[in-house]
This record gives C-alpha cells, sequence and structure tokens, in this order.
C-alpha cells in the first residue's frame, strides 16, 4: 500500500453490518474497500466445517425470527437455504434437586436456521463485491483526521489509507480498544462507546455433536434450561432433517476453566440420559477471548439500554465518521437483522452526505 492507496469510502470490519454497508455502497457506485482484521470474513457469524459437506456448525449467532425481513429476503435473493428450528417435544429443567419433564416447547420460540450456517449470509454479501473489495489479516490501529485532504486517514499495519467516508463496523467498545482515535471523537461519544456492551460477548456457545439426534425419539425438544450450568439453556442444533444431530448451549464465559468440557458432558447425561455421554465432538466458542469481537471489559459492560442510542445515528468528524454494528441499531439490535439495518443506515448517511456536497457545489457555481 501506498500514500496513494485512497477510496471514497473504507469500511472496518467485514461481518454483517460492514459487509452490509459494503455491498449497498458499491451499489450506489462508490469506491468502497472492507478492512478486516481477522483471516476470515462474518465477525460473529462463524461457521465451523463438519463432516457434513455443506452443513457448517455456527459457534456464533443461529437463527432469525419473523418479523426479521433484511435477513430473510437476503436469504432468499442469495438463494441461501434456510429451514425451520426443530421445536416438537418436551422441555427439561435442571434444578439442584433433579431434572423435571415438562410438557411441550417452553424455550424456543419458532425460528429459522441457514442450512449451509450463518456464515453462508455474510459470504452471500461478501459475493456481490469486486475482487480486491476485501482486505483481510488488516486490523485498523488508528484513525484521524487528514487535515490536508479534510478526509479521514487510517492507519493498518499494511500502510495507511484516506477515504472521503469511514464505516466503523464493529463493537464500539472494541473499535475504542484497539483503533487510536486521538483526541478526534468527543467526549460523550467516547464515554457512550466504551460503555456500550457488546451483544453475546461475555458467553460461551458449546456445541456437543452426537450420531443421532436420540432426544427426538424420546420425545424431546433438545431444550432444556438449568438452574445450575455449566450450560444455562439448551437448544436442538441439529441440521435440516436432524442431520449432523448437535445440542447447543451457552454458559457464562467465566465458567470456562479446566475441566469444563468434561462438566458439560456431565450436564448433558445428567439431562438427556447415557446416550449423551459419549458425543462425537464438543466444541466451546469462548467469544469474551475473541481479540476481535470483545474487549478486555466485556465482562462489566451490562447497559443494554445504550443499544441504538441517538449518539450512533449522527456521523461525527465533519460527518465523516458513521458507526455501523449491531450495537448501533435501533431496531432488532443484537441480532443478525440489527447487524444489517445498521449497515444499511450508515451507507445512506454516507450517499446523502455526498448528494449534499454536490448540492452544494451547484448552488455555489450557479
Ligand atoms: C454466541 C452468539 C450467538 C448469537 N446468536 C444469534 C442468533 O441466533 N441470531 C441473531 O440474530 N444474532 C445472534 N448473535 C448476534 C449476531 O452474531 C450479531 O448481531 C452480528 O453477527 C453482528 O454483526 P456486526 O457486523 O455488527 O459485528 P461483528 O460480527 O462482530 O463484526 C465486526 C467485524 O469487525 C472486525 N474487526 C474488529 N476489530 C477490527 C479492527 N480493528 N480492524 C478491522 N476489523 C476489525 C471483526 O473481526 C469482525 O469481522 C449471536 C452472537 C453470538 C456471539
Amino acid at each position: 500500500m501506498s500514500h496513494l492507496d485512497t477510496h471514497d469510502v473504507l469500511v472496518i470490519g467485514a461481518g454483517a453490518s460492514g459487509l452490509a454497508a459494503a455491498t449497498a455502497l458499491h451499489a450506489a457506485g462508490r469506491d468502497t474497500v472492507v478492512l478486516e482484521a481477522r483471516d476470515r470474513i462474518g465477525g460473529r457469524l462463524h461457521s465451523a466445517a463438519t463432516a457434513h459437506p455443506e452443513r457448517g456448525l455456527d459457534l456464533g449467532a443461529t437463527w432469525f425470527w419473523d418479523g426479521e425481513e433484511r435477513v430473510r429476503s437476503l436469504a432468499a435473493r442469495s438463494d441461501v437455504e434456510t429451514f425451520d428450528q426443530h421445536l416438537a417435544g418436551d422441555t427439561l429443567l435442571q434444578e439442584t434437586t433433579g431434572v423435571r419433564r415438562l410438557a411441550g416447547n417452553l424455550i424456543d420460540a419458532p425460528s429459522r436456521r441457514f442450512a449451509a450456517g450463518a456464515q453462508s449470509i455474510t459470504a452471500a454479501l461478501a459475493a456481490e463485491l469486486p475482487t480486491g473489495t476485501l482486505r483481510l489479516n488488516t486490523p485498523v490501529t488508528a484513525l484521524h483526521p487528514d487535515r490536508q485532504t479534510g478526509g479521514l486517514t487510517v492507519l493498518t499495519p499494511a500502510g495507511t489509507l484516506h477515504a472521503e467516508h469511514v464505516v466503523l463496523a464493529l463493537p464500539p467498545a472494541l473499535a475504542l480498544e484497539r483503533i487510536d482515535f486521538g483526541d478526534a471523537l468527543p467526549a460523550d461519544l467516547v464515554r457512550l462507546a466504551q460503555s456500550t456492551p457488546v451483544w453475546m460477548g461475555a458467553v460461551a456457545k458449546v456445541v456437543a455433536h452426537y450420531p443421532t439426534a436420540f432426544w427426538r425419539e424420546e420425545g424431546l425438544a433438545g431444550a432444556a434450561f438449568s438452574r445450575t450450568g455449566p450450560l444455562q439453556e439448551i437448544h436442538d442444533m441439529s441440521g435440516p432433517g436432524g442431520k449432523p444431530a448437535a445440542l447447543f448451549g451457552f454458559a457464562h464465559a467465566r465458567t470456562v476453566r479446566p475441566g469444563f468440557e468434561q462438566a458439560v458432558t456431565t450436564q448433558l447425561t445428567r439431562l438427556f440420559g447415557p446416550a449423551a455421554a459419549t458425543p462425537t465432538a464438543v466444541h466451546v466458542q469462548d467469544w469474551s477471548g475473541e481479540r476481535w469481537t470483545s474487549p478486555s471489559t466485556v465482562q462489566h459492560l451490562a447497559d443494554y439500554s445504550l443499544f441504538g442510542h441517538r449518539l450512533y445515528q449522527r456521523p461525527v468528524l465533519d460527518g465523516r465518521l458513521h458507526w455501523a454494528s449491531t450495537e448501533t441499531a435501533t431496531d432488532h439490535a443484537g441480532h443478525i437483522e440489527g447487524a444489517l439495518a445498521a449497515g444499511e443506515r450508515a451507507a445512506r448517511a454516507v450517499l446523502a452526505a455526498a448528494a449534499d456536497v454536490a448540492d452544494g457545489l451547484r448552488a455555489a457555481s450557479r
């Protein structure tokens, strides 16, 4: 990269929000580059490979729900196969005194899943971008206004880039910890961003694979909630038609210590019986330890009322710096739907600013 690495827009982060912003900007004819710290796209959408070809295992987001129209229509327009979350069967409740079976599924709301894994949604967005738009392994380390050009300068270990606009498509608290803004940002915005929780950032997701969805044969939904842990809630995460068969649960990241996997298997066996004692694999994804998802403060951030805050809706630095992670969405914040909405909002703001400049130039030349 040279000092001439200049673009209309730089998007920081290739998760759902960043890719939604980038595809909208590209479709509107803007020269856009996406800078991504990891060696993969998707962010909190992360589908690991399984023994079943084309059936990714979701270690991040799993579901989308009725009314999440952006996700539904993106899947439809991109031919991303979806299927209904398995719901049928009874729920288990684990208490210190033992396990109770409760009639019906009391936990899972009707929802849909992605047959190839949730990351297929971000793969579909990335496929709409021209070659060269995405730069992986490119963490942004600093951002500051460029006094000479009036634009913004972005620093990465691979070099320096310049742009008219930048979209911050990563959790605000993470942006403030990983990117050096100098003293460029207003103090109230810095305080807000540092205090905004990262959705599911303090959570560990555990997926246990089995040869078959044996719990279904016993009339169980695979749904359980527990007052003892380590998993607090458990769901059926099998693929379409029950293949591959899997259960997943959430635990507080702080409970992930040596022996955690064994404690999970013991818990699943108490709940679902001896067949649960021998999973073919157990995956533990601790999102609190993910450098490009969670800041060091993640366990202490709990004020979810800050999601979608009005300060995130307004660009700063002369209208050139825009927020676009799911935490900044006014609707469906935390969800994939919120990430897509926030990305689209940032793209609209970039395009509106450019239109204002064009109007100003036209008025000045009259
Ligand atoms: C365990 C778990 C379960 C979930 N379940 C669901 C669910 O079932 N349904 C649902 O709708 N949502 C769910 N979510 C939430 C959903 O995953 C998020 O809403 C969505 O993926 C957020 O997208 P984003 O683009 O806002 O952020 P992210 O996906 O976090 O993307 C941010 C991107 O920025 C990159 N990045 C970070 N720092 C830098 C830097 N300095 N420079 C360059 N790049 C950087 C990151 O690597 C990442 O790719 C879940 C999340 C988790 C973790």
